[in-house]
């Protein structure tokens, strides 16, 4: 894999209920849901008497491509998911979703997020005798789901949520319900959506983004509630909500760089969010310029909201290679330095003399920026002027993005004055917090109650760290297997 510098979301789901050919649709949903994970992929449907399952290493069209595999995955409800993995994590035994059997049936369960005391959790379930088969702490809701001492499967969910810590959006799937739950502060997203059922009535789908309706032709219901959980079955949509209500703290990073840009968030538009952090950013960091390039793909709708409000030209003055595979090249250190060349090169004819203004989403090791100014100014600038639309990335997320450790972080290290020498700008500038928060419609951060999780930027965690903070690389399996 070609290392981007960024950090990466570690997931996305599906789920279908009373869908037409829901494992299609189902691959559908997680393609339109794929820069959530391209490691790994997976649906299970249930037919009316079986449940069926299909998991690969790859990308969704590698995998659900076939018609062999999809004729194997039967049935009008289905769930499935994305997986992004670091290095040496991705086995086929750690591919979502999980299915277990119990002695109210079975239950195949995807989740996207983290759990920050699934360590903690794990170590009494082991020592309880719980057979753990994979490293994901989405099996730690199977154990708790098994060992519950209620009688339905919905008291014994409610039972094992109530005993996980952390950020988490899940789809479950048993013979009777699709069943969705968002964490208690709804840090990751998961929306609700309606289709045109396969008898004739409604059809439900679950989703991480509102990019993967389009798709499958549903339309948006609404957002999945913090700390809701909505069961979905033949009579419609029933909504429990056991935890004490909190004030919600959703991912703002989801906004600058996660999401899909016309993907729509708690009522916000992914890219519309992006213009006005480019526009704010313009105004609190303005410079003398000839043009504004954004750093492809991403940094794009920022630096139109930047050009738009400096009145400065928008030019496409870096291209990037859409045809780079993620596997092109082994990420051997002597090779991984092209990385940045291969996937961007620079338009000289938008360049060539200009003083240059790169607006990007986030600096996360500085290493694929330090390398982009430098071909900027290869390619004949003038000048080149960094404006990053996020806050300085100083610390983890624990909260279910890939994130370096803080070591590794340039922003934990440096004061930005030292950031722009490290990198070669001749100017660098972050927006600032409060200008993050005004872009997104509130009035500033209120330091008392925050109104999205911004702990990678503020180091203000909202959900404990039960595990010590523990990356998830620093606990490998005991069991090595090849790919
Ligand atoms: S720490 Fe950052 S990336 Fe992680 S959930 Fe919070 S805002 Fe999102």
């Amino acid at each position: 894999m070609i290392d981007d510098d960024k950090l990466h979301e570690e997931c996305g789901v599906f789920g279908a209920w009373n869908v037409a050919d829901s494992a299609a649709i189902t691959a559908l949903g997680l393609h339109a849901l794929q820069h959530r994970g391209q490691e790994a992929t997976g649906i299970v449907t249930h037919d009316g008497v079986r449940f069926h399952s299909h998991k690969g290493l790859g990308l969704v069209g590698d995998n659900f491509g076939d018609a062999k595999v999809m004729a194997s995955l039967p049935g009008t409800r289905a769930i499935g998911h994305n997986r992004y993995a670091t290095s040496g994590e991705t086995v086929l035994r750690n591919v979502q979703p999980l299915f277990a059997e119990f002695e109210f049936g079975g239950l195949a369960v995807g989740h996207n997020g983290n759990l920050t005391n699934a360590n903690t959790l794990r170590r009494a379930l082991v020592r309880r005798g719980c057979l753990f088969q994979s490293t994901m702490d989405s099996e730690v809701f199977v154990h708790l789901i098994a060992i519950s001492l209620y009688s339905n499967v919905i008291d014994r969910l409610i039972d094992a949520v109530k005993q996980v810590i952390g950020a988490y959006s899940l789809v479950a799937l048993t013979q009777e319900q699709l069943i969705g739950v968002r964490d208690p502060l709804g840090v990751r997203p998961l929306i609700l959506g309606r289709t045109h059922g396969a008898d004739g009535k409604t059809g439900w789908v679950l989703a991480s983004e509102t990019c993967a309706l389009e798709i499958v032709g549903a339309e948006f219901v609404r957002d999945v509630e913090p700390g809701e959980i909505v069961i979905i079955d033949d009579r419609g949509v029933q909504s429990i909500k056991p935890f004490t209500p909190q004030p919600p703290r959703f991912c703002v990073f989801e906004y600058i760089y996660f999401a899909r840009p016309d993907s729509v968030m708690e009522g916000t538009s992914v890219y519309t969010a992006r213009k006005m952090i480019g526009a704010q950013l313009a105004k609190e960091a303005p410079v003398e310029a000839d043009v504004i390039v954004p750093v492809p793909d991403s940094g794009v709708p920022a630096a139109m909201g930047f050009a738009e409000a400096s009145g400065v030209a928008f030019e496409l003055g870096i291209i990037r290679n859409h045809y780079v595979g993620r596997t092109f090249i082994e990420p051997t250190d002597q090779i991984r330095h092209l990385g940045v060349r291969l996937k961007h090169s620079a338009n000289r004819a938008m360049i060539e003399g200009k003083r240059v203004v790169l607006v990007d989403d986030s600096i996360v090791r500085g290493t694929t920026s330090q390398k982009i100014v430098e071909m900027v100014r290869q390619a004949g600038a003038a000048e080149v002027h960094l404006r990053i639309a996020g806050p300085p990335t100083s610390y983890s997320c624990f909260y279910g993005i890939d994130t370096p450790e803080r070591s590794k972080l340039l922003a934990a290290r440096n004061s930005v004055e030292e950031m722009a020498k490290l990198i070669g700008a001749d100017s660098l500038a972050f927006i600032s917090i409060d200008g993050l928060y005004r872009a997104l419609g509130k009035p500033g951060r209120d330091a008392a109650s925050p109104a999205f999780c911004d702990a990678c930027f503020t180091g203000d965690y909202p959900i404990d760290l039960t595990d010590n903070n523990e990356p998830r690389d620093n606990q490998p399996s005991l069991l090595a297997e090849t790919k």
